[in-house]
């Protein structure tokens, strides 16, 4: 499996982007000062008073200014390593620093701008113009985009957006995200379509796209897997992973004030980025022996490259303004220590997961399977050429042809058809046969045709599949063509070899530097006392002026801990608060017994780091499951009246296991009462009876009165009570039905009306 054994570290450049609009009107001043020959970054810093004369030194494998163009990085710094991807390492590009100094200008830039696009499309660029020249390789280059964001992992590739992936691990391959999509790409276009997608789909989620991208880690994955044959004839694979990363920034979030839901986002959107700290210390101090990877799903995710399996370049991204010069230094000190990261690529050959083998042999299955369907259908054309006629579906042996062309294939197609057809017009028209027989011989007919239109289109389909599979492999010269001509080709050759003559020059110089200091002053010979006494008290104050900007960084380093410390222990403060909360909820609301079975199913799931439950299962010593209805004897389920019907009735397997209940309708709430007599008391109920009494019991002595007026009275019936259609209610009745009513005016028994008619 690996070609290379020898270790390497961590390559870590710097980059300083220009000051920004803003920062020039207000008038900010620069603190940070470059010097690209030495590798160097100088930082004053503007609240200490000695840091004029002494600014700190940080040295690294590159640096680049603000006048730095995006093609310079790219051939310097990670053209070497896209190499590599592509001769089957592992590679990785971190973007590392404070939010807007650059991290996505570096690594995607302006990308239809040729100048100013970023690592991510010229690297697109560099790997189909490699392909495109190489020769007898075959290569599958496929891409990935995910998003981390407040520790889950979304495929930014993928249609449902909503859907979270989860990590797994593998004990040969390794850590790798379950179910992230990847799309075999063609071409630079084809790639760059890719990495639109998830750009689109990044953003869309996100409310705020600056906030969102300065708390998330994107990651794009190209793999390039290449197979050649080696001298013996054999077929080997190479798989090279190229891991383009764009962190989220670096500054911290603010935690004053944060509480609850906000503090736990807090924690979690530093969480990746200060696990990544976490791993790069214990890396870098060779004194754990264990590296803290499995603490966030970015260091999960990218353990090989930093450590393990694969070639890493970081690019710190700072700002030369003043008002950043404590996030500058941060910065830089963090990139400081990932310089000893040492980690040990090699080749990935003949992996167990190439795809291009997958492919590769897929192509040739489909292949021979065409080739016997091609077989099948050349002795048919023979036999019928042979006169036999093509009606019979056994297989003899026969001679096969050589001219195996589509035409022709499309012809005997055709013809076969035709036949068919014929055949089916004869039997149509054919007098003779009876009817019954039409049908079947018709339908047998019809069967056939059907039959040759399907085993066609299967052909045909298969072909596609095998044209299409073969397109995704691609071959210099023949999938894609370069276009660049000579000349370019040798302006690019001219520009690595500039490139790579720079990097040593730096090399040589940063060497130099360190021996001057080391040795030539242990050599000097003086020629008189006080010459000695004067070179002397240079190297001291020299020395001295050494000393103390280390004490400086010690001190600096040592404040920066304190601040690290407190914030680690108000985050703790804030934890164990919440966590006093939750069991005063338990204790107090939670019944014991409940609580129990909760704490007896709950177990640790390594895999994805989170505490779950059990399903409930019936334990024999612990009943934590209901028994069984005594309705369900046999199924899985209590089954309805319904359901049980359907499975004795119909033959179908539709409804069985519909348990339908009829429901009858709740009816809404009463809101009225019904009617409640009121209670009569006695006394009075006396008196309405005696007043109600039927006016036959009312004996009247109209003696006197009959004679004067001479009138008859007639008997019984105007005397009688009025009759009423209302049952009697209450009191108003007694009024109602009062025989005082003046229903019968000018009779003698009655009030006499008081004026109101006119006598
Ligand atoms: P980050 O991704 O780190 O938050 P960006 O890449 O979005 O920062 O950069 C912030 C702004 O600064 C952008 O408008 C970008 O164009 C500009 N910028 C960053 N670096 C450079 C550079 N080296 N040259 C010119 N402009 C730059
Ligand atoms: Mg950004």
């Amino acid at each position: 499996m690996s070609k290379s054994k020898s270790s390497e570290t961590v390559k870590v450049v710097v980059r300083c982007r220009p000051m920004n609009e803003k920062e020039r009107d207000a008038k900010f001043g620069r603190v940070v000062a470059v010097d690209v020959k030495l590798g160097q970054i100088l930082v004053r810093n503007p609240k200490e008073a000695s840091s004029s004369d002494h600014p700190k030194v940080f040295t690294f494998d590159s640096v680049y200014d603000w006048n730095s163009k995006q093609i310079d990085l790219y051939d310097e710094t990670f053209r070497p390593l896209v190499d590599s991807v592509l001769l089957g390492f592992n590679g990785t590009i971190f973007a590392y620093g404070q939010t807007g100094t650059g991290k996505t200008y570096t690594m995607e830039g302006v990308r239809n701008d040729i100048e100013r696009r970023g690592v991510i499309p010229n690297s697109f660029e560099h790997i189909f113009t490699h392909i495109s020249r190489s020769q007898n390789q075959q290569y599958l280059v496929r891409a990935s985009y995910l998003e981390i964001y407040q520790e889950e992992i979304k495929d930014l590739l993928s249609k449902d957006q909503t859907r979270r992936l989860e990590l797994r691990e593998r004990p040969d391959t390794g850590v790798y995200v379950k179910d992230l999509s990847s799309f075999v790409t063609k071409s630079v276009r084809e790639i760059e379509h890719v990495m639109n997608v998830g750009n689109q789909n990044r953003s869309v989620g996100a409310t705020n796209m600056n906030e969102h991208s300065s708390r998330s880690h994107a990651i794009f994955v190209i793999t390039v897997e290449c197979s050649e044959l080696d001298v013996d004839g054999e077929n080997h694979i190479r798989v090279g992973k190229l891991n383009l990363v764009d962190l989220a920034g670096s500054e911290r979030q603010t935690k004053t004030g944060a509480q609850g839901e906000r503090l736990k986002e807090a924690t979690k959107i530093n969480l990746s980025l200060s696990a990544l700290g976490n791993v790069i210390s214990a890396l870098v101090d060779g004194r754990s022996s264990h590296i803290p990877y499995r603490d966030s799903k970015l260091t999960r995710l990218l353990q090989d490259s930093l450590g393990g399996n694969a070639r890493t370049v970081m690019v710190a991204n700072i700002g030369p303004a003043s008002y950043n010069v404590e996030e500058t230094l941060t910065t830089l000190r963090y990139s400081n220590r990932a310089k000893n990261i040492k980690n040990k690529p090699r080749i990935n050959e003949d992996p167990k997961d190439a795809l291009l083998r997958e492919f590769q042999e897929e192509i040739a299955r489909l292949k021979e399977q065409l080739e016997k369907r091609s077989g099948k259908k050349k002795k048919r054309r023979q036999r019928k050429r042979a006169g036999e006629g093509s009606d019979g579906e056994d297989l003899e042996d026969g001679e096969t042809e050589d001219d195996d062309e589509e035409g022709d294939d499309k012809g005997d197609w055709r013809e076969q058809q035709e036949k068919l057809e014929r055949e089916r017009k004869a039997i149509m028209e054919d007098h003779s046969l009876v009817a019954e027989e039409k049908v079947l011989l018709l339908k047998e007919k019809e069967k056939k045709m059907e039959d040759l239109k399907k085993e066609r289109e299967a052909g045909e389909m298969l072909a596609a599949k095998v044209k299409a599979m073969e397109s995704k492999l691609l071959v210099g010269g023949k999938n894609i063509v370069d276009h660049t001509n000579e000349q370019q080709k040798m302006l690019e050759m001219r520009r690595q070899e500039i490139a790579e003559q720079k990097r040593r020059e730096r090399e040589m110089q940063q060497q130099m530097d360190s021996r001057d200091e080391e040795t030539l002053e242990l050599k000097e010979t003086y020629s008189s006392l006080q010459q000695e006494v004067d070179i002397k008290t240079k190297k001291l104050k020299k020395l001295f002026a050494k000393l103390q900007a280390v004490k400086a960084e010690i001190h600096d380093i040592q404040e920066a801990h304190i601040n690290e410390r407190q914030e680690l222990e108000q985050t703790q403060n804030e934890l164990t608060r919440d966590l006093k909360l939750k069991h005063l909820i338990i204790e107090n609301f939670i019944p014991l017994e409940e609580k129990n079975k909760i704490v007896n199913r709950a177990y640790f799931d390594e895999e994805d780091e989170y505490w779950k439950t059990r399903p409930i299962t019936r334990i024999e010593d612990d009943h934590q499951m209901m028994s069984r209805p005594l309705s369900a004897v046999g199924y899985r389920r209590p089954l309805s009246h319904h359901a049980h019907t359907a499975m004795m009735m119909r033959p179908d397997m539709r409804y069985k296991a519909e348990n339908i209940m009829v429901l009858d309708m709740d009816l809404p709430a009463r809101t009225t009462k019904e009617y409640q007599e009121p209670v009569i008391a006695p006394k009075v109920a006396a008196a309405l009876e005696s007043a109600l009494r039927d006016e036959d019991e009312i004996q009247v002595d109209a003696s006197g009165l009959h004679s004067s007026l001479g009138a008859t009275l007639p008997t019984g019936a105007s005397l009688k009570k009025p009759k009423s259609g209302r049952p009697r209610t209450g009191k108003k009745s007694s009024t109602r039905t009062s025989p005082f009513s003046p229903s019968s005016p000018g009779s003698p028994l009655y009030p006499q009306c008081r004026g109101l008619v006119p006598k």
